[in-house]
């Protein structure tokens, strides 16, 4: 019997993607006045420096920021200026400061969701960030519990739950990253509604889920969401 109902936030209430993607075209055209980019293979370079500190700083644009400054400085051996070090900290504020654009059928999705199930909104990244674009987007009155989290893992929704009061029978999870959303809620015997978006951030790329589960829907837009979400309530 599913009571709650959580959302995933990035790429599935508003863009989010698109505006990372955007500032990491204006850094590798930045860095193409030191470098021969192509060959410098800029794109896999930032990549690692990405992964190497996200334990340390976390997801989100703040960590992008410190990556790309530090990524920039070793692929230019130090020769990079102080006015680009300083272009580059302005690519992050940009994505910090974008205005949050809800997807298209998000808010009548929610909204109807909400008719029948208590709402939660479960979103990892940078929490000043989040929480600022949670207070813009104008949706935070729907969700009666809102969770910004350092990782979206089996433990962590094990936690979300136990703090809630619900079981794992009671919770189904609405988002558009397999390997956040949908993995580790369909493993701890909860259920899913896939929402893919048509971008899909290099680092959750390759991660799979039980794709014949039961307890999974999978759907091509927001409006779709709310019957996935009835017919998994049964
Ligand atoms: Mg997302």
């Amino acid at each position: 019997m599913i009571t709650h109902v959580a959302f995933d936030a990035d790429d599935t209430l508003w863009h989010s993607e698109g505006h990372y993607r955007e500032a990491q075209a204006a850094y590798e055209r930045l860095l193409g006045a030191y470098i021969d980019v192509a060959d410098a293979n800029v794109h896999a370079r930032l990549l690692e420096v990405e992964r190497r500190n996200i334990k340390r700083f976390g997801y989100g644009a703040k960590g992008m920021t410190l990556s790309m400054v530090e990524a920039a400085i070793a692929m230019t051996e130090a020769r990079i200026s102080a006015t680009d070090i300083q272009r580059i900290v302005d690519l992050g504020v940009a994505v910090l400061e974008h205005p949050v654009e809800l997807l298209p059928g998000i808010v009548e999705a929610v909204a109807e969701v909400a008719k029948d199930f208590t709402l939660l909104l479960i979103t990892k990244g940078d929490l000043f960030h989040q929480e600022a674009k949670i207070a813009r987007s104008g949706l935070s009155n729907w969700f009666h519990r809102i969770e910004i989290v350092s990782e979206k893992d089996v433990p962590t929704y094990r936690r979300v739950l136990d703090e809630v009061g619900i079981r794992p029978e009671q919770f189904l999870m609405v988002g558009n990253s397999p390997g956040s959303d949908i993995a580790p809620v369909l493993e701890l015997g909860a259920s899913a509604v896939y929402v893919p978006y048509h971008l899909l951030w290099a680092m959750e790329q390759g991660q799979g889920f039980d794709s014949a589960s039961p307890r999974l829907r999978q759907v091509s837009q927001s409006s779709e969401i709310p019957t996935a979400v009835r017919s998994l309530a049964g």
